[in-house]
């Protein structure tokens, strides 16, 4: 079952922290995402699990080490890095000991002796990817955007037969994710010979990608040959985070068939730093995604009734694009496209629950990717092969036909160039809540080496 909404969602409350309150922030009291951080103390390199509130980082192994002088469960508290926090289950429970701790008119903490060391100002760059990610694994959940990349690649048969009654994914590279605001090498890549019959090259990708998706992350593992059922899956899932799954198009259209994505897929794949609790994010489920008239209904093992009425979360997800020209010119990034996740056809639990349906064993620390995130309107494709592509079945993937995109420069662009840098946001907001947003996911495209 969805985590339910309870007292730690009431909008009123307000923390002493003061940024936490500013309507716009996407880090109220309401929201505590849980990150990891890096730092040097004393001569000594640190890593710390912290959450973020307002533009503060607040240091959660610092408050377990001083928990009973808090006045906190001590044994609760008992933590040492970010895994351990997802598997002990205790995190519902801490999450409320927080908003008490950072409650406006609480000064337990707040007096404390120790509190300028907990509570320290916000530095993105010190966040890594939060947990050792063991396997990654990326899905392909939106019919919009399916439809619209089958149209390119297979213009008389765009949606394969499959679609409709399984997730489609497909097993990535974990080696190579890594947190927003690492630099991205353009890959190098074998690309298809220019004429039939012909040598292929051995190149920099020419055609270079993002794709706007949401990951999360699995918090309990499944015994191997035990699939974990539809109505247990959201028990599995701990919290998510926005996902970038940066693709060469060119080196994908050579080497995808016959299994599928390989090396256009697993240079680098950029992660918010930031894992948004399924607390966090209860008032913001919706009702699944209606399939149309005429498709088929799930198979029974990947339906459910509380599947259907609150299998959605409604996160509302924008893509930026800055040049390094428009940079230069002291220009804001670009907002080049705007989509809600509650259109995705498959749910996360559904992901989940096919991904385990062959007895897979899914183990915390797993990243899963929703695949990218399209609606259907044209500003809510979710990528640049989808956004430069002006509809027509004639005109393939190749970069010649497209409709470029034009930047405030009076750049254009069909595909990225070096430079270039893609930001994601993720928000969500509901009448009667406080806001909540993901943080940033970025990445700048370095030239190739
Ligand atoms: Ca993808």
């Amino acid at each position: 079952m969805p985590a339910t909404i309870d007292e730690t969602h009431d909008p009123k409350l307000e923390s002493w922290i003061e940024s936490a309150n500013d309507p716009s922030t996407d880090f109220p009291l309401q929201n505590l995402p849980l990150a990891t951080r890096v730092a040097e103390h004393d001569g000594e390199v640190w890593q710390s699990i912290v959450t973020r509130v307002g533009d503060s980082f607040v240091n959660l192994n610092h408050i377990s080490a001083i928990a009973e002088d808090l006045g906190l469960d001590q044994a609760r508290w008992t933590l040492f890095d970010l895994e351990d926090l997802m598997t002990s289950g205790n995190w519902p429970a801490i999450r409320k000991d927080l908003q008490e701790l950072l409650a406006k008119g609480n000064d337990t903490l707040r007096n404390h002796a120790e509190v300028d060391e907990i509570v320290i100002p916000v530095d993105d760059e010190e966040l890594l990817v939060p947990l050792p990610i063991g396997d990654y694994t990326d899905f392909y959940a939106s019919v919009h955007h399916a439809t619209n990349v089958g149209t390119m690649f297979r213009p008389d048969n765009p949606l394969l037969p499959n679609y409709k009654w399984i997730p489609v994914g497909y097993h990535g590279r974990a080696s190579s994710v890594v947190p927003s605001g690492v630099a991205i090498r353009r890959p190098k890549g074998q690309l298809a010979p220019s004429e039939d019959g012909g040598v292929p090259s051995y190149e920099p990708c020419k055609l270079l990608d993002y794709e706007l998706e949401m990951g999360f992350f699995v918090g309990r593992e499944n015994e191997l040959g035990e699939p974990i059922s539809i109505d247990k899956a959201e028990d599995h899932i701990f919290g998510m985070c926005l996902l970038n799954d940066w693709s060469a198009r060119d080196i994908q259209k050579w080497e995808y068939q016959p299994l599928g994505p390989f090396l256009a897929k697993n240079f680098a794949s950029t992660i918010s730093p930031y894992i948004v609790t399924m607390e966090a994010l209860a008032p913001f489920r919706c009702e699944a995604e209606k399939r149309p008239e005429g498709d088929p209904q799930p198979l029974k093992h990947l339906d459910s009734k509380a599947n259907r009425e609150s299998g959605g979360v409604d996160v509302m997800l924008e893509v930026f694009l800055s040049s390094a020209k428009m940079r230069e010119q002291g220009m804001e990034p670009m907002r080049i496209s705007r989509g809600s996740f509650k259109n995705m056809y498959w749910t996360i639990a559904q992901m989940l629950t096919h991904h385990s349906s062959s007895g897979c064993n899914m183990q915390p620390g797993d990243l899963l990717g929703s695949g990218t995130v399209s609606g259907p309107a044209r500003e809510a494709r979710g990528c640049l092969l989808e956004l430069t592509w002006d509809g027509d079945k004639d005109n393939p993937v190749p970069g010649t036909q497209r409709t470029p995109l034009k930047l405030p420069t009076g750049e254009e662009r069909k595909f990225l160039a070096d430079g270039d840098e893609v930001i994601l946001r993720g928000y969500c907001e509901r009448e009667g809540y406080r806001r909540i947003g993901f943080g940033e996911c970025r990445g700048i495209i370095e030239p190739a080496k």
